[in-house]
């Protein structure tokens, strides 16, 4: 293996889900959902296999889902033609990694906000580049998690090229705020950086938050690839069907890197999804208040069962502190805690590499059953 992917052979969630099978515990550790998403939307799937919709679609995406991509930003007040702006990827994995693959050179530096999603490190590897990360600050009083404008200007230097910016943020749950996203668009501006925004959770904004694109900020359109799929906003991460948005020379470059990784990906379910995307969103505000009611039972149990319960304002993630319960590091604690009480989580610290501020914090996913939730809080409550 190349050193440049030594530090990656292997993902936390992989891990962690496959020591979660072996034990037969409850696998709060990776972000996928335990129930499918609008029927319509699976309908159409099978519709489009029936009909003979299972070989290449075009490169840049089918027609229809590029169409309602972009339909589905004008909710944001943007506007990209769908013939020029908008890219179909096989999910927002291979969107983050062909932006960077197509736009960073060898020897630039990417800014990361941390904790980061495990992907965009590896994909900055890829690209050749360096990453500098900025790691968020906890607010001690609201538990919210805030990015400090001061330190994002410190880590920009004459090689910064890009900025990769996750909102609603895995794993801490933070929704940036107005104030946040314009500090962040300034610094762009001033140093000329292209911005990456990852989406994924756009819909999945709890207590009638916001999510803001930053590409709706001031001179920020034109120097942003909005990207996001529909693995989260519609049950379905397994499809992997994904998508930028941008500028079209910034779009056009990306088309560039993604046509030598996958060339095109999921046929069938892009007419699915652009069902979906035109006429299943009342569908997903349903979801979200779900998912905000599961976010309460898991925070309050989580509580009950001793831990220090941080905000969240989105995703399906909420972060525990286990320093009430006698413990110092999270990480010691997720490799036991299958094996010991039956439950999978994730340590907050493999998502960073400043350690030290996150090493008490455990993430657990909301996004399952009740049922599942509350199986995991009767057994967490077994490490008090
Ligand atoms: N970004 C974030 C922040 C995520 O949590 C995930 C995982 N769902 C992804 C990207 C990957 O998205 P996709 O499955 O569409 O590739
Ligand atoms: N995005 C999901 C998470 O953060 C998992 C994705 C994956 O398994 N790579 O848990």
């Amino acid at each position: 293996l190349v050193s440049r992917l030594q530090p990656f052979t292997s993902t936390i969630f992989a891990e962690m889900t496959a020591l979660a099978q072996r034990t037969g515990a409850v696998n709060l550790g990776q972000g996928f959902p335990d129930t499918d998403g609008p029927a319509g939307m699976l309908a159409a799937a099978r519709q489009a296999i029936s009909d003979g919709v299972n070989q290449y679609p075009p490169g840049p995406g089918m027609p229809e889902l590029r169409r309602a991509v972009s339909e589905h930003r004008t909710r944001y007040g943007t506007e990209y033609n769908p013939d020029t702006e908008v890219l179909v990827t096989v999910g927002a994995t291979e969107a983050i990694a062909a932006s960077l693959l197509a736009l960073v050179e060898p020897g630039d530096e990417v800014v990361l906000i941390e904790p980061y999603y495990d992907s965009y490190a590896a994909a900055v590897a890829l690209s050749g580049a360096t990453r500098r990360t900025v790691s968020l600050v906890e607010d001690p009083v609201t538990g919210r998690f805030a990015l400090d404008p001061a330190a994002l200007r410190a880590a920009i230097g004459p090689r910064t090229r890009a900025l990769l910016l996750n909102t609603p943020h895995n794993p801490t749950g933070t929704v940036l705020t107005r104030a946040e996203l314009t500090a962040v668009a300034e610094l762009c501006v001033a140093n000329d950086l292209i911005a990456i925004t990852d989406e994924v959770y756009e819909h999945l904004v709890f207590d009638g938050g916001e999510h803001i694109p930053l590409a709706t900020l001031p001179g920020m359109a034109e120097r942003t690839l909005a990207i996001s799929s529909a693995g989260k906003t519609f049950n379905c991460t397994g499809w992997k069907i994904g998508w930028v948005c941008g500028p079209s020379e910034l779009v056009s470059a990306v088309r560039a890197a993604k046509q030598y990784l996958t060339f095109v990906g999921g046929a069938p379910f892009q007419p699915a999804v652009a069902h979906a995307l035109r006429t299943e969103l009342a569908w997903v505000d349903g979801l979200r208040d779900d998912l905000a009611r599961k976010r309460d039972r898991l925070s309050e149990g989580l509580r009950e069962a001793g831990f220090g319960v941080r905000q969240c304002e989105g995703t399906y993630f909420v972060c525990a502190d286990v320093r009430p319960l006698g413990f110092a590091d999270g990480a010691e604690l997720c490799w036991q805690l299958p094996e010991r009480i039956g439950v999978a989580g994730v340590p907050v610290q493999v998502f960073t590499d400043h350690k030290e501020p996150w090493r008490h914090l455990v993430r657990f996913a909301f996004c399952k059953k009740d049922e599942v939730l509350d199986e995991a809080l009767l057994r967490l409550h077994k490490l008090a």
